[in-house]
Formats: C-alpha cells, sequence, structure tokens
C-alpha cells in the first residue's frame, strides 16, 4: 500500500518569498530522491489559501500534490460567504485535496458536525479528495474516551454514505483519514506506537462497518511527527503515512518523514 506524507503549512510561511523558497527546497530534495527513496510514498502539501494558485502552479509537473487546508461549509460553488473559498474554486485553484476538521478549525471556528457533513459532500461534489482530521483532547485522552470521541466525529462519514448511497466507491478512493491526537499537535508530546496502532485498527474497523468499501482507506497519523520519530510509526502496519505540521515548514525534515515511511514499504 502507497503511504503518504501530507505536510500542513498551516498560516506560514509569512510571504510568498518564503513560499517560493520553501518549495524550490522541496522540489530539489524531491527530484533528487524521485526515482529511489521516496518513490513508494505520495506527497501533498497544503498551504493557506492565499498561496495555493502559486503552489499548485508551481507543483505541476511533479509528483507533489497540492491540498487546500479547508473549503466553505456554505456553497460548494459561489454564494455571499465573507471569507470564505469554496470547493469549486479551491479546485480551480489547482488543489485536488483538501484538509478537512483539522482540530485548530474545530477549536477556533467552532466545526461541528453539520458543518463537517457539508464539507465533506461539497468535496466530493468537486472531486476534491478529503483528509477527514480526527483526534481526541488531553482530557478526553486522559478519561479514557479516546474511542467515543472517534466514533462521534467518524459518523460524519456514516451521514454522508445515508445521504447518498452510491457514494461508497468515490469515498473509497478520494478520502484519508488522518488521526491526530488535539494534546500531540505542535507539543512534541506523542502517544506509543503501539497506541496509535490500536486506535488506527478500531478506525479501519469502524470505517469497514460503515461499507466493505471503505475498508482499505489510509488512515495517517498527525501529531508532533518528526525526522527522528517517524520510523518508528512508519514500522508499524497500521499506519499509512503522517500528517506534518512543523516539521513540514522544513524540506530536509519533511523529505526524512518521507523516507521513513517510503523504506517501510507497505
Ligand atoms: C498538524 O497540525 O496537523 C500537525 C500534525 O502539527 P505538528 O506536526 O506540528 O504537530
Amino acid at each position: 500500500m502507497q503511504a503518504w506524507v501530507i505536510g500542513n503549512w498551516k498560516q506560514n510561511p509569512a510571504t510568498s518569498h518564503d513560499v517560493k523558497a520553501l518549495l524550490d527546497d522541496l522540489l530539489t530534495a524531491v527530484s533528487s530522491k524521485e526515482q529511489s527513496d521516496i518513490a513508494a510514498c505520495q506527497l501533498m502539501v497544503a498551504p493557506s489559501f492565499i498561496h495555493l494558485t502559486a503552489v499548485s502552479e508551481r507543483l505541476k509537473g511533479s509528483s507533489v500534490l497540492c491540498a487546500a487546508q479547508d473549503i466553505s461549509a456554505h456553497s460548494d460553488s459561489t454564494g455571499a460567504y465573507t471569507g470564505d473559498c469554496s470547493a469549486q474554486q479551491v479546485a480551480d485553484a489547482g488543489a485536488t485535496w483538501t484538509l478537512l476538521g483539522h482540530s485548530e478549525r474545530r477549536q477556533y471556528h467552532q466545526e461541528s458536525h453539520e458543518t463537517l457533513l457539508n464539507k465533506l459532500s461539497y468535496a466530493l461534489k468537486q472531486n476534491l479528495g478529503a483528509v477527514l482530521c480526527i483526534g481526541e483532547t488531553q482530557a478526553q485522552y486522559d478519561n479514557n474516551q479516546t474511542l467515543d470521541v472517534i466514533n462521534e466525529q467518524l459518523s460524519v462519514i456514516e451521514d454522508v454514505i445515508k445521504q447518498q448511497p452510491d457514494i461508497t466507491d468515490l469515498l473509497a478512493a478520494r478520502l484519508i483519514i488522518a488521526y491526530e491526537p488535539v494534546w500531540a499537535i505542535g507539543t512534541g508530546k506523542v502517544p506509543t506506537v503501539s497506541e496509535v496502532s490500536a486506535t488506527h485498527r478500531h478506525i479501519k474497523k469502524t470505517l469497514a462497518g460503515f461499507s466493505s468499501a471503505l475498508a482499505t482507506i489510509s488512515v495517517l497519523y498527525g501529531g508532533s511527527v518528526n525526522a527522528d520519530n517517524a520510523e518508528n510509526f512508519a514500522a508499524d502496519p497500521m499506519i499509512d503515512g503522517a500528517l506534518v505540521g512543523g516539521a513540514s515548514l522544513r524540506a530536509d525534515s519533511f523529505l526524512m518523514i518521507a523516507d521513513a515511511f517510503s523504506q517501510s514499504n507497505k
């Protein structure tokens, strides 16, 4: 199975100049490795909206995919939604995927189940792949509520299927789950590999329960993945890749994570 390593650039870098420098470094590193080390790994980066067109243009002809970090929950196309970008607009800007439900969106923008249900169906309607982020907070982890939280967050997929029963094959091809414990994001704290593995097993079983077509969906781990710990996560057969924040802002650390997942060769 092909591994995925996805860089979430969040509200970085600060300037177009710095975006260009990061892309130059990334593409130089990728082209020197393309035939060997990272061939078994699909790379993707998610710049902020303002940089989406420039990044997708620059990535044309490379093996690196371009994702948006979010899409509008109000319309898949156009409308009076100040500050929003729709699935159609990000696809037109060159994105082929979008992140959805990142914990920072859930926390700072109060994204609800209904919001994510709209976003997921709009993404699929505009033929964007969706990387749905799920994960528990520190308090929920401490109270052993991880699986309950995940079940609730995954139910958005079940609800999309209820709305559109014939969508399962499309979901199977265009959905990735990123399990990201909120307490591990940007903190340097990570769960043990066996904890992540058990949670991923649960996620895969739950998806297969929604529809057998979803049994092979990739489940990535995210939360303080770096060049030093990537190998441990990559070695576990339940972990199909990584969603990377901080370490994706340097081409060298991002590519070292990609190396780790390529070499595990699942
Ligand atoms: C993220 O924000 O998706 C993330 C995983 O961040 P970091 O790698 O910095 O913890």
